[in-house]
């Protein structure tokens, strides 16, 4: 690694690494469409001429956004070879090329990006909020994520996440209304001032999220949002669903790029919209917010089964962009083990920021990466 480049090439990247890591996760991570034990990752690193890196993750999840981890891995690669020799400065030619170049390989191209930035950020010598306006730079709060599992593992899980101080209880569901219900009532009756969010990751009909609404309001609790209910093509049944409840309406898998965001907005579809980088790429998903609340909508941001990087890329765009009211960054807490040092820190359901350069973390060194010089 040169450390004595001149000034024309010291933010030119000359090299990146690409290599996948396992994070256990502590309990099965079950949803409508699928489950995992682990969360099969890939990290990625850049580095310029002057020696300055930065650091990215791509965590494909197949059933969301169609890549497995050796198809993203794949894809990077091959992505990869294209940003070598480029100024990391133009950081936002670089990331619609990479769209151009894989549209269909968001996870993969998120990676990139976020190594890239990163290391633009590092290079400036600015936090990566920085970069997109610091306009809510503060700790905020996470809801936690319940999975799909039985009515006493939901109430154990439920329990523990309350007694660390959560409130929002983000519930997977989809896959058995009634059972739904009756998880949400036992979680309801045995922990005070919490409130719901049910994420049926398109696991509903119409009929079945309007009954598990029903349901939910019988015993009394408090629903604050319905997370794509149903199918992400069937945007008439989220309108529908959001007019016939009075539940606000978040579309996520709806929601895969700035065009789908136009026509959630044109149909009047949802009251929110889920932004996950892993879904977009970075520079798209602040498109997306900004048409967003343009529209008058409002913001939730969400994850995959990621780590500290990715979480703290998202992390990064609330604390700059200013406007997110949910935030569901919680799955680096899922994982038993951290592999990332430094950055934002977890205390409880607070996300608290950091002041350091680019996202401020270190990864170990790996041997076995597939490196693009
Ligand atoms: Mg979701």
């Amino acid at each position: 690694m040169s450390t004595t480049s001149s000034p024309l090439t010291a933010d030119v990247i000359q090299r990146l690494e690409i290599w996948p890591v396992d994070i256990p996760i502590t309990d099965p991570f079950v949803v409508a469409t699928g489950s995992r034990e682990t969360a099969q990752n890939l990290f990625m690193r850049v580095t310029l001429g002057d020696g300055t890196q930065g650091i990215g993750e791509a965590a494909p999840f197949p059933e969301v956004g169609d890549e497995d981890r050796i198809s993203c891995l794949a894809a990077a690669t091959e992505l990869a070879r294209t940003l070598v020799g480029q100024s990391v400065a133009d950081y936002a030619v670089l990331a619609d090329r990479l769209t151009e170049q894989a549209p269909f390989h968001p996870a993969a191209r998120c990676g990139l990006e976020t190594a890239v930035l990163d290391a633009y950020c590092r290079s400036q010598a600015i936090p990566f909020w920085r970069l997109w306006g610091s306009a809510d730079v503060r700790a905020r709060e996470t809801d936690i994520t319940i999975p799909i599992c039985s009515l006493g593992k939901t109430l154990e899980l439920s329990r523990s996440w309350y007694a660390k101080g959560f409130r929002l209880f983000k519930m997977k569901i989809g896959t058995d209304v009634e059972q739904d219900i009756l998880r949400l009532h036992a979680v309801h009756d045995a922990l005070p001032d919490i409130g719901f969010i049910g994420d049926g990751n398109q696991g509903f009909s119409r009929e079945d999220c309007i009954h598990f609404v029903s349901g939910v309001k019988q015993f009394g609790g408090r629903l604050v949002l319905l997370e794509q209910p149903v199918l992400r093509e069937d945007l008439e049944g989220l309108q529908a669903i959001r007019h016939l409840t009075g539940i606000p309406v978040a579309a996520d898998e709806s929601v895969r790029s700035l065009e789908d965001a136009r026509r959630v907005v044109r149909l009047q579809a949802a009251d929110y919209i889920n932004i996950k980088i892993m879904k977009t790429g970075v520079l798209e998903a602040r498109r997306i917010a900004a048409f967003a609340l343009s529209a008058g909508l409002r913001l939730m941001i969400g994850g995959m089964l990621e780590t500290r990087i990715a979480m703290g890329c998202s992390f990064g765009l609330v604390l700059g962009l200013g406007g997110f009211d949910v935030l569901d960054l919680d799955t680096p807490l899922l994982f038993s083990t951290d592999p990332v040092l430094g950055g934002y820190r977890y205390d409880g359901p607070l996300l608290h920021p950091w002041h350091q350069p680019g996202l401020d973390m270190q990864v170990p060194c790996q041997t076995d990466c597939m490196i693009v010089q």
